[in-house]
């Protein structure tokens, strides 16, 4: 097994920041839902997650729920990747509760569930734009609502809910939340039952929540990068929660090769290893390094952020990162290690990774035998 590059989890960081993240909740009279895909569902993640007292657990592949199915059972599980007709067997095995835009999808789930003798919980979810998932027509998703509650004997409407800020990357405001609680009272009327969960988003949506502009109807927010990384919506989105920290997960690699190079390519240019010409700027001869990690377990070298001043980022292959330390405040040899931060999509590709190492560090309630 490889010792590097290796992934260091942060459990005292990650704890912090579910409970910081519960706390905003709380006071907004938001049931979080803490959703586990941004690291692959890493066990030892998920389980400080569910030590630490969350109600709902959420996210897109059902293998991470089977890693975790005999811990702590009474903690809700939710598929939010609304599922294939292909893995509603799993599906109701695995998940609680499921976020669904088809009525097809529904019929099917609602016979599953039966087959295996229990109720699924649903969450019918609608386009307010994004143009992801969701009906897009309200009329549709009222008609999917009454036939869950009347016609669908295994399933249980316990919500509706949207998602905002991935494909279309539109932003949360007050004006399509006040629409989605006018879509849940549309429900509710139609149907004649109270709905329990009203479910405005994910982390894109806690800057409205921060701002105090979140409609009293929206109780449930479905929430990843907020905890695991706390980086995006930071920097991207100029917003912080009291209380979340960075760093949940840094990225450790090791230094082979150390030495005085030019910084712009001798020779014709033609494309790098990936397709792509890239620019490259003449700054002289400069000290670099190259480290033992690429962007097969990365992604995005841009988005790296090395812990220690001095070190830059000046571009990778699939397996070497090419740094500058020219201006480093050590001297960096090889065999040294060099640690950078990540943002979300850095740690869906490095912790989705088998050959990653993993060190699991820090933990408040000293239990840190949770084995692998
Ligand atoms: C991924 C996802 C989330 C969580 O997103 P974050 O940005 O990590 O908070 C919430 N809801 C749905 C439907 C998702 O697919």
């Amino acid at each position: 097994m490889r010792k590097y590059p290796r992934l260091i989890l942060d459990l005292d960081v990650l704890r912090g920041n579910i409970r910081a993240v519960a706390d905003m909740c709380k006071g907004a009279g938001i049931t979080p839902a803490f959703v586990i895909k941004g690291c692959n569902g890493i066990v030892e993640a998920v389980k400080a997650v569910m030590d630490e007292g969350a109600k709902i657990i959420a996210t897109s592949r059902l293998e991470q729920f089977e890693r975790v199915k005999d811990y702590k059972p009474d903690i809700k599980r939710m598929m939010i990747r609304i599922p294939a007709i292909s893995e509603l067997p799993d599906t109701v095995r695995l998940a609680d509760m499921s976020l669904v835009s088809e009525t097809e999808t529904l019929k099917a789930l609602d016979k599953e569930a039966g087959k295996q003798h229990k109720v699924h919980e649903v969450i019918l979810m609608q386009d307010l734009g994004d143009l992801r998932e969701g009906f897009w027509d309200k009329d549709e998703l009222i008609r999917a609502a009454l036939y869950t509650v009347k016609n669908a004997d295994n399933l249980k409407l316990v919500g509706i809910g949207t998602n905002l800020g991935c494909y279309g990357a539109v932003e949360v405001t007050e004006d399509n939340m006040k629409e989605l609680a006018e879509t849940a009272q549309a429900v509710e009327e139609a149907t004649g039952e109270q709905l329990q969960y009203i479910s405005g988003g994910a982390t894109t949506a806690i800057p409205l929540v921060l701002a105090g502009g979140m409609p009293k109807k929206i109780n449930m927010l479905r929430i990843g990068e907020a905890v695991l990384t706390a980086k995006d919506l930071e920097e991207i989105w100029r917003c912080s929660i009291p209380g979340v920290g960075k760093n949940v997960f840094t990225l450790e690699a090791e230094i082979i090769e150390v030495k005085d190079k030019p910084t712009y390519p001798k020779g014709k240019i033609k494309c790098d290893a990936f397709g792509f010409v890239p620019e490259y700027k003449d700054m002289g001869i400069r000290k670099r390094a190259i480290a033992a990690v690429g962007k097969v377990d990365y992604g995005y070298w841009e988005m790296l952020e090395p812990t220690e001043d001095g070190i830059e980022v000046i571009g990778a292959s699939s397996d070497h990162t090419i740094l500058d330390i020219h201006d480093a405040k050590r001297d960096i040899k090889i065999g040294d290690k060099i640690k950078f931060g990540m943002k979300y999509a850095n740690m869906v590709f490095a912790t989705g990774r088998s050959d990653m190492a993993l060190y699991v560090k820090g933990d408040m309630k000293g239990e840190n035998n949770y084995g692998r």
